[in-house]
């Protein structure tokens, strides 16, 4: 089983610290994953912006470039459509453009970093670790590797400190989440469980997000306690997820299966999204990892406030949402929290829908259709002097150090020279979008032709 997963992985480490919330919490997605479609892994937009503000800090701590340095320089990556993604900024390559607030956010980690260190520390950034050295006889172990991206190593303190950077808002990380404490784990394995480390810290630092307080969150673990709690629920759920046919548990909350590669094809989430709204008197089959993904239920039956459920037993397989002016606080309480669930699962549908018609098939009602890019300076070098000429003084010209938008500029000319800046800006293609068939605008034709 390990052999034939590593094939299907490519490469890939199968139990990255990344994921090992979703692999405690259900280790049939590991198998669920390998035989998942590709396409369905693909990168977003928010993960190659972190890839993005990762380098940019790497940069910082390596000695390099200082964060601020790098504003409205271009870090050459490919990426997804979208963010700050430049398609061609040289004429060859793709990236992506560094901002003010990603210098801010990237510095206030860096920051973070230099606080910890001290003359006695070796420091080691987007540093390879693994749990491979902790039993050589068992593979298994080499298949728990990440790259961490700070690790300081404090031998006459004897203490070890994984500084993580989350460059993301909307998922606040906890500073003992799983991931960190394998980093913990991997490091006191690499740097010698016998070297007298007295104490583990492991640090968050999310500088984007709105609560304060949720920005820098640091833990000190007792290596003990990693050594042998953690790793043996890690060790224990590794294991499990090699089993012929083992569990899959969808998150009611969508922690581990927001980001679950498998989300598209899951028939644990297909199920755990529609159980609630399902009449509870429909039995349904045990499911795991090798089960079959069903098809959706065939009708779904809408209730209102004079009839909440149908006159008659429905076709079996009928979806029954009940309105919600009859439903119970405990109910609503429910479905309320449930939500990030079903949100992630119809994100997963969207995401096939829109790889579906990128590929050329057609899914019935929908459509991709692009929407509107920004407009840009065709030339910012040769900008400021046609802006002079129309009569726009320097020094409102730029928000130091850039030029500004012209939007922006096109507020301080006169109304009879707004429109004199066309010829001077264009309008980049922006992100494809999925919108329904009767939409106004006009579909985009896939690349690869249509596949009915
Ligand atoms: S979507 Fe959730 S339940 Fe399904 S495999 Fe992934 S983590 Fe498990």
């Amino acid at each position: 089983m390990l052999a034939a997963l590593r094939e299907a992985y490519k490469g890939e480490a199968m139990f990255r610290p990344s994921s090992i919330s979703r692999l405690l919490g259900c280790p049939g997605s590991v198998q669920l994953i390998a035989r998942s479609p590709r396409e369905t892994r693909k990168s977003s937009v928010y993960a190659t912006e972190g890839t993005v503000a990762h380098q940019v800090a790497q940069d910082a701590l390596l000695g390099k470039r200082q964060p601020e340095e790098w504003v409205d320089r271009i870090v050459d990556i490919p990426g997804p459509d979208g963010g700050k993604w430049v398609p061609q900024h040289d004429g060859k390559k793709a990236g992506w453009l560094v901002d003010a607030e990603m210098a801010e956010a990237v510095g206030l980690y860096v920051d973070e970093v230099a606080k910890r260190w001290t003359p006695d520390t070796m420091q080691y950034i987007e540093h390879g670790l693994t749990l491979g050295a902790l039993d050589p006889t068992d593979p298994i172990f080499a298949e728990n590797r990440g790259t961490a991206d700070a690790v300081l190593a404090d031998t006459r303190r004897g203490r070890l400190t994984i500084v993580d950077l989350k460059y993301g808002k909307g998922v606040m990380v906890a500073g003992d989440s799983p991931q960190l404490k394998n980093y913990a784990l991997m490091g006191l394995i690499a740097f010698g469980t016998g070297g007298g480390w007295s104490e583990v810290e492991t640090v968050v630092v999310q500088p984007r997000a709105t609560d304060e307080r949720q920005r820098i969150k640091s833990i000190v673990h007792d290596p003990a306690d990693l050594l042998t709690d953690f790793l043996g629920k890690l060790g224990e759920a590794m294991h499990r997820s090699l089993d012929p046919d083992p569990p899959l548990n969808a998150d009611p909350t969508g922690a581990w299966c927001r980001w679950c590669p498998a989300k598209v094809t899951c028939p644990a989430l297909q199920r755990e999204a529609t159980d609630l709204a399902r009449d509870a008197f429909a039995a349904m089959p045990p499911l795991g990892a090798l089960s079959d993904l069903g098809a959706l239920p065939p009708a779904v039956f809408v209730g209102t406030q004079d009839q909440p459920r149908p006159a008659a037993t429905p076709p079996k397989g009928t979806i029954v949402l009940p309105p919600a002016t009859v439903l119970d606080p405990g109910d609503i309480a429910t479905i309320l929290q449930r939500r990030p669930l079903w949100e992630a699962w119809i994100t997963s549908v969207e995401e096939r829908a829109s790889s579906l018609l990128e590929a050329g098939v057609a899914v019935p009602g929908w459509k991709l259709v692009r929407r509107t890019g920004n407009r840009r300076w065709k030339d910012k070098e040769a900008a400021p002097d046609a802006l002079r000429a129309l009569g726009v003084n320097t020094s409102a010209m730029y928000t130091d150090p850039e030029l500004r938008s012209p939007a922006q500029i096109e507020k301080l000319l006169p109304k009879e020279k707004k429109g004199a800046i066309e010829d001077l800006v264009e309008r980049p293609e922006g992100a494809l979008t999925l919108v329904k068939a009767e939409n106004r605008r006009d579909g985009i034709a896939s690349p690869m032709g249509a596949i009915e």
